[in-house]
């Protein structure tokens, strides 16, 4: 047994005197030996101090304040560090006890609590199954398993006994412990249990960690912490395992195939439940099923993360894609196209080649015959690779010919196509994908010209995500990270300019979530970050905009400025939408299909009840088609009926339904989709006008 336990039985026996009575009593009663006592001050967040003796923890200091928050105490913040309420100070201290307040905070633990409930509820049921990681994650939290050879993978059928065995951990109420001890005690204990993964885990430590067990009951896990201090402090209605998967030791390939248990863990019953009514509104708009209905686009094996658009989806691309030309047209931008393969001695020089070839496709310049000189292609080849970003291409523009002061800023646009090698497993339908086209500009321009810049950036921003449909974005700010380039002075002037520029435009506003994010920035750059919110809550960011002084040095970029000498401009990155293909996906789901009328790929059916009426349904449709709306006209021999359901479906936004009464009065029935049975009768230029003007993009309105 470690010391750290020896250690919390001791110490709970003496808190009371030591916090409650102060320093001086303790010392008199000689309980703990006045000479070798040392004693701390703990400062709270109200200003207050208190003097406690060595082996206090925070779990006595929320005791002594009341009984209340001694209850709703979760864990403390200690100098600034998240620990276990049991873990006693290690000197003076600032104290700030977490509580379910705490959300974030609160939520992270709980997560890491459960994983370990979870993983000693599997061992308790199967014995013999080797225990690995157990993480919390977003919404909850795996565990990933290593099950014996007879017992196989988990499934879902294994669930239920989980979440059962679980629930009796929970109630067992077990005090978690936590215990130092000794790198080889560690590797022995796990060998002796027959824990491979664990014992291989504990030797590639760091030398400098301290190494930390946590005990639940008899039950032992390697673990960093920190813990709530008991298991009882779970809301056993508050979590559920939603799946099983395969995962590898160490997410490498060459290694044992795990079996991995995902669960959604919460504070209460009732954030859980909102979560899982969350879960199903986001997977009826799941984009990858409403792409299929709709026939937008698909995906398959032979071109991982790399989308097949269909005619109807590629419809919704040509119409956001012209918006934003004519948004970047009106905004002074130009628009550019740049190579899609560039010299690997190109990406050296920009940086890439050092810090992001693993995820760029490199490929040979000259592909060797090979029937003349056989199918290798050696390391000697010249190598070029497909470009992960447009950003050197830009700057290489920048440098043809000579700019002068007078010339900036100088904004350069590009749907610019990159390819970034992700992991299989990485990627998720066409939200992320290894081929992608960024709306991408670079601006380049003096120091002078930056907070203009941003300011008129973050309005043609504004512009774009109103009209498609996201009024409410957050704008944050990430700082300057430990690990940087650069002098602190560019960083100084560089956070200054994204800060003036958000508060020149008036956006530096709670409405606008606007916030600081220390040590959140790129190496290179502080950056702002826009952050959509859906129709269902979810955020997504999308848009972003960096200061770069960093790639114009390294390209050699330059300008002759007013004193005749050569400066070096500062290089803006930005984006407004991110890429075309997160984008519609976003859209699909925030929408939920229903797109605006502008961006549907079919804006009307003219359908017919009963074949007199074909003739007319052509009509109808001419004159659709004449006013530029995209319309079809189903003239099948099947009930009406049977056609809304099947428009419906593909969210078809109006169907306009003839029969031989419409035909004889030049009307039409409209069925705006979504409203059942209602519907408006029109006549055919009252409803021509009026969809004409409902599908004008909302810039040319
Ligand atoms: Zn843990
Ligand atoms: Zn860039």
């Amino acid at each position: 047994m470690g010391r750290a336990s020896a250690f919390a039985l001791h110490r709970a026996g003496t808190w009371r005197n030591a916090a409650l009575q102060g320093v001086e009593e303790a010392e008199a009663s000689g309980y703990m030996g006045p000479i070798m006592t040392k004693h701390f001050t703990i400062r709270l967040p109200d200003g207050s101090v208190r003097q406690v003796e060595e082996g206090t923890t925070p779990a006595d200091v929320a005791a002594a304040i009341g009984p209340g928050l001694a209850k709703a105490a979760l864990a403390a913040r200690v100098n600034g560090e998240l620990r276990d309420l049991n873990r006693p100070f290690e000197g003076d201290a600032e104290l700030a006890l977490v509580t379910a307040r705490d959300e974030a905070e609160a939520l992270e633990l709980a997560r890491h609590d459960f994983a370990h409930v979870l993983a000693e509820a599997v061992q308790n049921l199967f014995p013999g199954t080797q225990i690995t990681f157990g993480p919390s994650t977003d919404d909850g939290f795996y565990y990933d398993f290593a099950p014996t050879p007879e017992r196989g993978p988990f499934t879902e059928e294994d669930l239920p006994a989980i979440e059962e065995e679980m629930r009796r951990v929970i109630a067992r109420d077990e005090p978690l412990i936590r215990e130092v001890w000794a790198r080889d005690e560690v590797r022995a204990f796990f060998l002796k249990q027959g824990e491979a993964f664990k014992a291989e885990w504990v030797m590639e430590l760091p030398a400098e960690e301290t190494i930390t067990m946590y005990r639940s009951g008899g039950w032992l896990d390697l673990c960093r912490g920190p813990h709530l201090a008991s298991t009882g402090k779970l809301d056993p209605q508050a979590f559920k395992l939603t799946r099983v998967s395969g995962a590898y030791w160490r997410g490498d390939q060459k290694n044992a195939m795990l079996s991995r248990i995902y669960g959604t863990g919460w504070l209460n019953k009732k954030q859980l439940a909102e979560h899982l009514t969350r879960l199903e509104e986001a997977a009826k708009r799941d984009h990858r099923r409403i792409g299929q209905d709709m026939d937008l686009f698909h995906l398959q094996a032979e071109a991982h993360g790399s989308v097949f658009w269909h005619p109807q989806g590629f419809i919704i691309w040509r119409q956001l894609e012209a918006y934003m030309r004519r948004r970047l047209d009106a905004a002074g931008y130009a628009e550019v196209k740049t190579p899609q393969v560039m010299d690997a001695r190109q990406w050296e020089q920009s940086g890439h080649w050092g810090k992001y070839r693993e995820n760029m496709f490199v490929i040979p310049d000259e592909v060797p015959n090979t029937e003349e000189e056989g199918p290798v292609i050696t390391g000697d080849a010249d190598w070029m690779a497909l470009k992960p970003m447009n950003c050197p291409a830009h700057v290489l523009i920048f440098r043809q010919g000579i700019k002068s002061y007078r010339d900036l800023p100088i904004r350069l646009a590009e749907m610019g196509v990159c390819h970034r090698n992700e992991p299989h497993g990485a990627l998720h339908g066409i939200l992320r994908v290894r081929q992608f086209t960024q709306d991408d500009a670079h601006i380049f321009c003096r120091e002078d010209q930056i907070v203009d810049e941003v300011r008129q950036f973050l309005d043609l921003l504004d512009a774009v995500y109103r009209d498609l449909g996201f009024p409410d974005y957050q704008i944050k700010l990430a700082l300057r990270p430990e690990k940087r380039f650069g002098s602190e002075e560019m960083w100084d002037w560089s956070e200054q300019s994204l800060r003036d520029a958000v508060v020149a435009s008036g956006r530096d506003k709670p409405e606008f979530g606007w916030e600081e994010l220390p040590g959140e920035g790129a190496f290179y750059a502080p950056k702002l970050e826009f952050h959509l919110t859906d129709a269902i809550g979810r955020t997504w960011q999308v848009g972003t905009i960096q200061t770069d002084t960093v790639l114009p040095e390294r390209l050699d970029a330059a300008y002759v400025a007013e004193d005749g000498q050569k400066h070096r401009p500062v290089m803006l990155h930005r984006a407004i939408l991110g890429s075309f293909e997160r984008f519609i996906g976003i859209l699909i789901e925030h929408h939920a299909g229903r797109f605006p009328l502008w961006l549907a790929p079919v804006q009307a059916v003219v359908a017919t009840i009963v074949s007199e009426a074909d003739d007319y349904a052509r009509e109808v449709l001419a004159k659709l088609e004449a006013a530029g709306i995209r319309a079809e006209a189903d003239l099948r021999n099947e009930k009406i009926n049977y056609k809304v359901r099947e428009h419906s479906l593909k969210k078809v936004p109006n169907l306009l339904v003839v029969g031989k009464r419409e035909a004889e009065e030049g009307t039409v029935a409209l069925r705006p989709l979504g409203t059942d049975a209602r519907q408006e009768v029109l006549s055919v230029d009252a409803l021509v006008a009026r969809l004409a003007a409902e599908a004008t993009p909302p810039d040319l309105r």
